[in-house]
């Protein structure tokens, strides 16, 4: 189990300002790390200076009112807290991601060939994190990775945990985002870009991945719905979710 590490504990200076306009019910979590280079640290004893750098660096280099995730996970299985519960981001690169979505941090870093140890204790923190967003925060099941909100890499190697739902507190796989996708009118959502991303990946499809359940999402999920068994309708609720995921 994962070790809680408050803003006290960790030394975090006080926020200019503390945003209680966000809406995570219509949103979730979204996972994220640090860089493109590894940058984990060895010791424990160094993650919290750690904490303090990106903080200041948020506050002071990018002129934000705190530190811009709401809980940041280290390798040796601690929860650092940020922001927290009901608090908005500034994390996601869009307002719609700020609006509706909270975010965890990694302290990790590299690319997808060259990643810092993605260690169970890692996994334990990000899960801790996502559990309390959603008991005290009210987010909803959706899981997301940076990626799914704007053109970014971020979190390069972990987006693999994402989609394998490894990183869900119940473990995978990556649980239905309580949203059903249509495409009339339009889903706009970040978890169409996850499904968008998985139906290429692990189905064989050629969906841009954008978010926008469009004309081309829907006939790729009749195609799948079809494929396997299910009513084909061409809307993706639990049941095409599952499928997909699965
Ligand atoms: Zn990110
Ligand atoms: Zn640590």
């Amino acid at each position: 189990m994962a070790t809680f590490v408050t803003r006290a504990q960790w030394g975090a200076r006080a926020p200019i300002e503390v945003g209680t306009n966000i809406t995570p019910q219509q949103g979730g979590v979204v996972v994220h790390h640090v860089d493109g280079v590894k940058l984990a640290r060895t010791n424990h004893a160094d993650c919290a200076g750690q904490v303090r750098g990106i903080q200041n660096q948020h506050m002071d280099s990018n002129g934000w009112s705190d530190i811009a995730y709401s809980h940041l996970a280290c390798v040796h299985g601690y929860l650092f807290q940020g922001r927290g519960e009901n608090v908005r981001t500034a994390a996601q690169g869009t307002t719609q991601g700020n609006d509706d979505w909270y975010a965890v941090c990694a302290l990790t870093g590299g690319t997808l060939t060259n990643y810092d140890t993605v260690t169970p204790q890692l996994i334990d923190a990000i899960r801790l994190g996502i559990s309390r967003l959603r008991s005290s925060g009210g987010a909803a099941q959706a899981i997301t990775g940076h990626r799914d909100h704007h053109s970014t890499d971020c979190p390069a190697a972990l987006y693999s945990r994402v989609i394998s739902g490894e990183v869900n507190p119940g473990g995978g796989p990556l649980p239905a985002p309580g949203v059903t996708f249509r495409s009339s009118p339009v889903t706009v959502h970040a978890s169409v870009a996850t499904w968008q991303y998985r139906m290429n990946t692990a189905h064989g499809f050629a969906l841009t991945v954008d978010g926008q359940y469009g004309a081309g999402s829907d006939t790729a999920c009749r195609t799948l719905q079809s494929r396997k068994g299910l009513t084909v309708d061409g809307a993706v609720g639990p049941a095409t979710w599952r499928a997909t995921f699965a």
